[in-house]
C-alpha cells in the first residue's frame, strides 16, 4: 500500500461556523442529554483537567472514586484548586463496591460533588454507575462522569442516570479524532462552577465557554477552530449515527463476550467477571510462569492484534486485548486470541489455540448478547 499523501490535510477549508452547535447537539444526542455541551479543542484529558479547575474552590467537598490514574488525576487538579477532597480508592484495577461508596457517602462530610469513571480501558472495568448516580443524585449531589471510554460502547444516558457533568471523547469506541472533547453541564452543575475563584481567560474554563460561546448564540467558537478536527468528527458522527449508536453498543459487547469466550478457552484467567468488564478492552492474568514484558514482546507486531499491557497499579500481570472502535469486529477479535496464543506458546506455555478461536466464532453466531 503506498504511504497516504498526508499533503492532503493542508490548506483545509474553514469548517462552518453554523455546524459548531449542530455538533454540540449531535453529541448530546449521543450522550443522552438535553444540559448543554460544550465543545474542548483537546484530548479528552484536558476536557477533565478543565471541568476539575473549574470546579475547584477553597471548601468545596469531593467524594473522587478512584479506579485507574485518571481518577487519580481528577483528584489532584481538584486539589490543586483548594477543594476537600476524599479519595474512596477501589482494590488495584479493580470496580470499585457499590457498599463502598454508600458507607463513604454517610460517613461525609456532606459532600458537594461526586466523581467516578464509567468503563476504564487501563484495566477493562466497568464501575457500577447507575447505582451510584442513584446514591448521589437521592443525596442532592453533583456527578461528574468520566465517559470517555464507555460513550459508544456501552449504554450512557446521562439525563436518564442524573449526571450533571459527564466527559467524553470520540477517539475510543465512537472512533473518531483524538483532538477534540465535549462536555455536558447541567444546570445544578453551572450553578456550582459559580465561584468566585473560578478561572478565567483560561483554556481550562468552563464558564468562558458559557459566557464566550453559549451566551453569545453558540454561532462560532471563540479562538481558532481546528478544521481537521472538526470535519473528522462530523465525519465520525455521520458513520455512528448510520450505524446507530444502539447497534456500536451491540458490537462492543459482542466483541467483548467472544474475547472472553476465547480467553477461557485458551485455559487464562479474566481479571474481573462478566458483570464488571468493560466492553472496550478485555483483560486477563498472565499465567505465574510467563514474564510480562516477554510475552508482550512476542505478542507484539502480530497480524490485526492490538495486545499491551494494563495501566497503572495493580495492573502490572495484566494483559489487554483491544476491541475499541473498529476495532470491535470478529476479524479484530480473533486475530488477538490468536496473537495472545502464539505469545503463550513461544514462551512455552501450551494453548489449544484451534479451540480458543473455535470458541470465538460460537460467540459470535449466538443469539444477541443479553443487555449488560
Ligand atoms: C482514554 C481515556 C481518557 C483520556 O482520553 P484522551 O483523549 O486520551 O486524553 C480519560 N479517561 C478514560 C476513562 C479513558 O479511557
Amino acid at each position: 500500500m503506498p504511504a497516504p499523501d498526508y499533503a492532503l490535510l493542508l490548506d483545509p477549508p474553514a469548517f462552518p461556523a453554523e455546524r459548531y452547535a449542530v455538533l454540540a447537539d449531535r453529541l448530546a444526542g449521543l450522550m443522552g442529554t438535553k444540559n448543554n455541551v460544550l465543545l474542548i479543542q483537546a484530548e479528552a484529558v484536558l476536557a477533565l483537567e478543565a471541568a476539575a479547575t473549574s470546579l475547584a474552590r477553597p471548601g468545596l467537598r469531593a467524594l473522587n472514586i478512584v479506579t485507574s490514574p485518571y481518577g487519580a488525576w481528577f483528584g489532584g487538579w481538584l486539589e490543586r484548586g483548594g477543594a476537600t477532597v476524599r479519595n474512596l480508592t477501589a482494590s488495584p484495577a479493580k470496580p470499585i463496591a457499590l457498599h463502598e461508596v454508600e458507607r463513604a457517602l454517610d460517613e461525609g462530610p456532606g459532600f458537594d460533588l461526586l466523581v467516578i469513571v464509567h468503563a476504564e480501558s487501563a484495566s477493562g472495568i466497568l464501575n457500577p454507575l447507575p447505582a451510584i448516580a442513584t446514591l448521589a443524585k437521592d443525596r442532592g449531589i453533583v456527578t461528574v462522569v468520566d465517559a470517555v471510554a464507555s460513550i459508544g460502547g456501552h449504554t450512557f444516558e446521562a439525563d436518564r442516570l442524573g449526571i450533571d457533568i459527564a466527559v467524553i471523547g470520540p477517539q475510543k469506541a465512537l472512533a473518531g479524532p483524538a483532538g477534540v472533547s465535549a462536555i455536558s453541564v447541567s444546570q445544578k452543575a453551572w450553578e456550582l462552577l459559580s465561584h468566585g475563584a473560578a478561572p478565567e481567560n483560561s483554556m481550562l474554563s468552563l464558564l468562558d465557554q458559557k459566557k464566550l460561546w453559549l451566551e453569545t448564540g453558540r454561532s462560532a467558537l471563540p479562538g481558532t477552530p481546528a478544521p481537521l478536527e472538526f470535519f473528522a468528527l462530523e465525519a465520525a458522527l455521520d458513520r455512528i449515527e448510520a450505524e446507530g449508536l444502539a447497534s456500536t453498543n451491540e458490537r462492543h459487547k459482542r466483541a467483548a463476550f467472544a474475547t472472553r469466550a476465547g480467553i477461557r478457552a485458551l485455559g487464562i484467567g479474566a481479571w474481573v467477571e462478566e458483570a464488571h468488564a468493560s466492553a472496550l478492552v478485555s483483560t486477563a492474568i498472565l499465567p505465574d510462569t510467563v514474564e510480562t514484558g516477554a510475552f508482550l514482546a512476542a505478542a507484539a507486531g502480530q497480524q490485526g492484534a492490538d495486545i499491551s499491557g494494563g495501566v497503572g497499579p495493580g495492573a502490572e500481570r495484566l494483559i489487554r486485548l483491544n476491541h475499541t472502535g473498529r476495532r470491535a469486529n470478529p476479524d479484530a477479535v480473533k486475530a488477538n486470541i490468536a496473537a495472545v496464543s502464539s505469545a503463550l506458546k513461544s514462551l512455552g506455555h501450551a494453548t489449544d489455540s484451534d479451540s480458543a478461536l473455535e470458541a470465538v466464532e460460537r460467540s459470535y453466531s449466538e443469539a444477541p448478547a443479553r443487555r449488560l
